[in-house]
């Protein structure tokens, strides 16, 4: 039997149990990256929280099947394509080729289905008939269609838009065509935007005429055809509560009289010296910035799942040094603690999932991990008990325990010993991992880049079937 798994439910503003529908396997939907420019550590803390939350249902007992979509078209890819003179899928195919190898750095489970927008748009045609034929739709003279928000009166119930009495002019009042727009117009969007000359040649054929799906539409459409028209939980950052989640509720609500999902889990946002995160300011980083600045994907992971996910995160680069030293305790405790009993892969640890007894060192961090992802308590309770590690009774216990916890955080802790022996300079790490997930897609191109500068780097690395070593040219 699955252990509990309590978590924040933004539809109720209420912490309640993860459930699966089915009794056994958690079908969860997540609103990925749009692939249009490097995803910056803002976007990972949202997919590292994620990426937590399936490691803790699965090691939990729960099944689970987690979809994440690409945005593959909207305004910003058309336009941004154009400007680089590349059709819309090679634009896109670069920037999603660097979007996994950054995930794959950051050791996030790749999701079961990664669906893109663009290979989806007879579905999304279809969805708009459905809308068109039930009346929640309409048509207007250039060919776009809009969704009727006067007649899904639930419309408002997720970010409570109606209640906080938002200036707006009259629900059902106005129009709005960009894919992103300002929280106090609520007005109906669109699901269909008619060709406009500046698109080119990113138009695809409905009845109604040519052009392209709206936003919004994409994660409807994706999340009901591989999960189900309802389904048990959507995730996503706090700023697509509002209008995306609102518009997606209302798209499939309407069309399919269900529930859409069961669990709302909204990821609060990454701010940089205590300001928002954007280009304009100049504090937007990468992981390749971060990587050139010396730190490893690694501390990154750390530092952005060790604060509570549904409170704003203040990022420095201090709390990466923080994070160095945390990493570097972890792998001594690891060292110690295996007593040479050897790493427990994930998979193992999955199969063997069970309640951590009371008495086992490492409960109290579990617990925590269980009780609404509480990380930081998770790791506070995992340093406490260390301390301890010289009286553990139970060894295979403790180190049972530890690895869950470790796990459950998604952490590949450093070597142990990572001083003595040649260490191997973090942009070169990144640079190995990254081509390595370049590969694993097939993505030679790619790879080759990578493998180039990792020469001009003065580093070679060495294939092998399932693994990879660095070493420095001779
Ligand atoms: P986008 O590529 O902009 O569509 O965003 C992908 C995901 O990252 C979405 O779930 C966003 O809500 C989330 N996100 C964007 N900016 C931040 C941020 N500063 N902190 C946390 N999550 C973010
Ligand atoms: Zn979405």
């Amino acid at each position: 039997m699955p252990q509990d798994i309590l978590l924040h439910d933004t539809m109720t503003r209420s912490v309640k149990n993860v459930r699966a529908a089915d009794g056994e396997t958690v079908r969860f939907y997540c609103c990925g990256p749009t692939v249009y420019g490097p995803a910056h550590i803002g976007n990972f803390r949202t997919f590292v929280a994620q990426d937590v939350l399936r490691r803790t249902l699965e090691l939990a007992g729960w099944k689970t099947k987690h979809v994440r979509n690409i945005t593959d078209v909207d305004d910003k890819t058309i336009r941004q394509s154009q400007a680089q003179g590349q059709t819309l899928g090679e634009f896109t195919g670069h920037w999603l080729g660097l979007f996994r190898a950054d995930c794959a750095a950051l050791n996030l489970l790749p999701p079961h289905v990664e669906p893109g927008a663009v290979a989806h748009i007879p579905q999304q045609i279809k969805l708009v008939e459905a809308l068109l034929m039930k009346q929640h739709a309409y048509r207007t003279e250039d060919g776009s269609v809009y969704f009727r928000i006067e007649s899904f009166p639930r419309y408002g119930r997720l970010s409570r838009v109606k209640e906080r009495e938002l200036s707006t002019g009259g629900t059902g009042s106005g129009k709005n065509l960009s894919d992103e727009y300002e929280r106090e117009s609520l007005a109906d969007f669109a699901l269909w935007k008619a060709r406009k000359p500046e698109d080119g040649a990113n138009v695809w054929c409905a009845p109604w005429g040519e052009g392209r799906p709206g936003w919004h539409l994409e994660c409807s459409c994706m999340s009901m055809r591989y999960l189900g028209e309802s389904f048990d939980l959507h995730g996503g950052g706090v700023d697509l509560i509002f209008p995306h989640h609102e518009n997606e509720i209302a798209q499939s609500e309407a069309a399919t009289g269900k529930e859409f999902a069961a669990h709302w889990f909204h990821t609060a946002h990454l701010l940089v010296e205590n300001r928002k995160m954007s280009k304009s300011e100049g504090n937007l980083f990468t992981l390749e910035d971060l990587n050139n600045k010396g730190c490893t994907p690694m501390e990154t992971r750390y530092v952005l799942l060790a604060g509570k996910y549904s409170q704003p995160l203040n990022f420095t680069l201090e709390s990466l040094s923080a994070a160095r030293a945390a990493l570097k305790k972890l792998a001594k405790a690891a060292a110690s603690l295996s007593a040479g009993a050897g790493e427990i892969s994930y998979e193992q640890l999955v199969s063997q999932a069970a309640s951590l007894s009371v008495d086992n060192p490492f409960h109290a961090a579990w617990e925590a991990l269980k009780n609404d992802l509480n990380v930081s308590e998770a790791l506070g309770q995992t340093f406490v008990a260390l301390k301890d590690a010289g009286n553990f009774a139970d060894k295979t216990a403790a180190w049972l325990g530890f690895q869950r916890i470790i796990n459950a955080l998604g952490l590949v802790l450093p070597a142990a010993d990572d001083d003595a022996i040649v260490s191997v300079p973090a942009g070169v790490q990144e640079l190995a991992a990254k081509r390595w997930a370049a590969k694993q897609t097939k993505n030679w191109q790619l790879a080759d880049e990578y493998r180039a500068r990792l020469t001009a780097l003065g580093w070679a690395m060495q294939d092998a079937k399932d693994d990879y070593k660095l070493a420095p040219l001779k």
